[in-house]
């Protein structure tokens, strides 16, 4: 399975049009330029390297007719200050004379190479030059200039793969792949049991338009309905210990998963192990994603102890009701999960918040932070 996302250097892309698309789309444009041509006449077809080449190849692959190919490629160097950059094209060295030429191009945008192509070959005095194009922008050309054939007419974005490259790499890939921005906002909302994740996260889910996930509410949803993982995870919670890792971290990916068009995330409850916030970077960088930023509720412990025996009288929750297991509630906390917060601070990603007020306060204190992120 091809990647759906692939990152090169510092950007991320995101698959754009199929290989299989791809060889359709030449096998049109070859019975096109051979159906166009007089029987008998044998073209020079000339690749601009190096984004031509995958397509040059099969192109004529697909081309019935007797043919030629040849390559060129355009050499830069720095001119006079006057005329700045001159470009030159080199590996002509057939005679092209009374010749008919024809020029294989990836893509063409502005047109300003193709402008080039057309003094260049002129001075050659072929007999007719035709220009096919995979991949055009009609968007952002510029010139008055005939082209011939295209192959497919895109929008203006940065496309690469199947030869075309982003700064030199991507040219190995075999389908299109379309520049792809980050534009989620994922947060992991941090804190001790009792901090207050779950009320603000439902505040803020809705002021800035995300997704909250709460690992903790969806075991407690499976719980009582009685589910295969529902049943597993109740042994563990009821004594206030951690679900293992794989079994949350399958469960959390499934939530991400079902809400494919959000714009990002709370996750309220994980990571809370280093290998969960491993296994979640993994994820989302598969996706093209990342986590913005880790903000923490900070309290004092003493505090959210007597806060989650009085939550314990009103909200059912086994794991509330009872100081023992409250206080291994915060012993794993404090052995598997506080550790997240260096981990998070190594990546600059790490946003403390004074817990303690009222709900509408830190609320604002909050967004404050989500803003930024
Ligand atoms: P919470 O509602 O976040 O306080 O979670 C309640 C309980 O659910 C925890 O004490 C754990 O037993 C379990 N749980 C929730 N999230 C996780 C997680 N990320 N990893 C392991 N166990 C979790």
């Amino acid at each position: 399975m091809a990647k759906e996302i692939v990152k090169l250097h510092d950007k991320y892309f995101k698959k754009y049009i199929s290989k299989s698309k791809i060889a359709k789309i030449i096998k049109q444009l070859a019975k096109n330029v051979e159906a166009d041509l007089p029987k008998g006449e044998v073209p020079i077809f000339i690749g601009i390297l190096n984004g031509s080449f995958m397509f040059a190849a099969d192109f004529i692959r697909n081309y019935k007719g007797d043919c030629e190919i040849s390559f060129v490629k355009f050499a830069s160097y720095q001119g006079t200050k006057s005329t700045g950059e001159v470009r030159n094209l080199v590996g002509i060295n057939e005679s092209l004379k009374g010749r008919t030429v024809i020029i294989l191009e990836d893509i063409i945008d502005t047109g300003n190479t193709l402008a080039e192509i057309y003094e260049i070959f002129r001075e050659h005095q072929v007999k007719q030059l035709k220009i096919v194009t995979l991949f055009f922008k009609p968007d952002v050309f510029r010139k008055g200039l005939p082209i011939d054939y295209i192959g497919k007419s895109i929008p203006d974005k940065f496309i690469v793969g199947y030869g075309l490259d982003y700064d030199n790499l991507g040219r190995n890939l075999t389908h299109i792949y379309q520049l792809t921005q980050l534009k989620m906002k994922n947060i992991v909302l941090f804190g001790p049991p009792g901090a207050g994740k779950g009320t603000q996260a439902d505040q803020l889910k809705d002021k800035f338009n995300l997704v909250h996930i709460s690992t903790g509410d969806v075991f407690r949803y499976n719980i009582k309905n009685k589910t295969k993982l529902g049943l597993l995870a109740k042994t563990f919670m009821d004594k206030g210990d951690l679900v293992p890792d794989e079994v949350t971290i399958d469960m959390l990916k499934a939530e991400v998963n079902k809400n494919t068009d959000a714009k990002g995330f709370i996750f309220d409850g994980f990571p809370r192990t280093e290998s969960q916030a491993k296994a979640l970077d993994k994820f989302l960088t598969e996706k093209g994603q990342q986590i913005n930023g880790m903000v923490a509720l900070e309290v004092e412990e003493d505090l959210l102890v007597a806060r989650l025996l009085k939550r314990g009288e009103t909200s059912g929750r086994p794991d509330d009701q009872d100081e023992s297991k409250i206080r291994n509630r915060f012993n794993e906390y404090e052995t598997k999960t506080a550790i997240l917060k260096d981990y998070y601070q190594a990546q600059g990603k790490y946003y403390g918040v004074n817990g303690v007020g009222s709900i509408e306060e830190i609320t604002a204190r909050l967004s404050e932070v989500f803003k930024k992120l």
